[in-house]
């Protein structure tokens, strides 16, 4: 895509353009929600209606909920929330950039803290639903949560974290190599041969260097 194409979806429609999602792991995408893809630093959940919608398209709350959840708020509710997701991608940042590049043990758990004071606060509980995968229809256990105040918004992405920090092998994580790019992500490839975040946003930028690199040298 070219610079122009970026410039032009940034100024049209909304003030932000869609969420940047290629870490292959939601938790790094949350890390990803402040970027600067061009020249102008984003920050994707700088106000509640900007983390209404990054939760919408990171798939983590139902759309109607939010809308529930809008129709109920009092004006500048989500600011407040926004502003304190925001803190937990700060700290979350901190604790993954320290970290990554080798797998997580025991001893981290200590400096969790702050994410299982988090998910103390979920009012989870189970449903049995409905399914109905192709012709084969039967029943599915699922985990729901009560949506009691607008704060309920962080834990989804408590979650996430969560499971993150539990599942994923921190030998993945990697930040992008693009020398002025913040982006992380997880490598899944096979050979962990992956260096940037996305080839339209730093790949073919160093490959163009590179080429105008060998260009030079031949003449
Ligand atoms: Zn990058």
């Amino acid at each position: 895509m070219t610079k122009t194409s970026h410039r032009e979806i940034a100024q049209t429609a909304s003030p932000r353009p869609p969420a940047i999602f290629i870490a292959d792991a939601l938790s790094l995408d949350f890390l990803n929600s402040v970027a600067t893809p061009l020249d102008t630093e984003i920050d994707w959940i700088d106000d509640g209606e900007g983390l209404l919608a990054w939760l919408e398209q990171a798939k983590l709350v139902p759309a109607e909920t939010l809308e529930t959840l809008r129709a109920r708020a009092m004006p500048g509710e989500f600011d407040n929330v926004a502003a304190q997701a925001r803190s937990l991608r700060e700290w979350f940042r901190g604790f993954v950039r320290q970290r990554k590049g080798r797998p997580l043990t025991s001893a981290d758990l200590s400096e969790l803290e702050p994410l299982n004071r988090l998910l103390e606060r979920d009012e989870g509980f189970g449903r049995i639903v409905a399914h109905d995968h192709g012709r084969a229809s039967g029943l599915e256990f699922r985990t729901m949560r009560r949506w009691r105040s607008p704060e309920a918004l962080l834990l989804p992405i408590g979650e996430a974290l969560a499971k993150f920090v539990c599942e994923e092998d921190f030998s993945n994580v990697k930040a992008c190599e693009g020398p002025a790019c913040t982006l992380m992500f997880a490598d899944h490839t096979r050979g962990r041969a992956r260096r940037w975040c996305s080839m339209a946003i730093c790949g073919n930028r160093a490959k163009q260097s590179a080429h105008r690199h060998r260009l030079k040298m031949q003449q």
